[in-house]
């Protein structure tokens, strides 16, 4: 994939992720911290987070496998025909989606009424 779409992929996990963490883990213990984005040893971007130590592990294994998605035009990790997360890991990331998702379509309803 181009260094342009590895950013933005790797930005929508870092924002679905942190969502998810500030709904569902708002007592968990959190820190700030970020992740440096390297694709073909180059540096391209720095992340900003503060997350629960479950939700950083998450999103440190979602950016390994962004790095290592061997798909010139990555396709929609549901629609890949070589799945690379293992299961529980894709269960996880799905929830996470899922619940963000629906947080960030919600957003975006309220942008339009007020
Ligand atoms: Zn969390």
């Amino acid at each position: 994939m181009t260094n342009e779409k590895f950013i933005e992929q790797n930005s929508t996990v870092v924002n679905f992720i942190q969502l998810y963490c500030d709904s569902k883990h708002k007592d968990a213990k959190k820190k700030n911290s970020s992740i440096k984005l390297i694709y073909n040893g180059e540096e391209l971007k720095e992340l900003k987070y503060n997350l629960c130590s479950d939700c950083e592990n998450m999103l440190k294994y979602a950016n390994e496998r962004l790095q290592n998605c061997p798909h010139e035009i990555k396709p929609k990790c549901r629609n890949c025909p070589s799945p690379c997360y293992e299961k529980d890991k894709w269960k996880m990331m799905a929830k996470i989606m899922r619940t963000s998702g629906m947080k960030f379509g919600l957003i975006k309803i309220k942008n339009i009424f007020n």
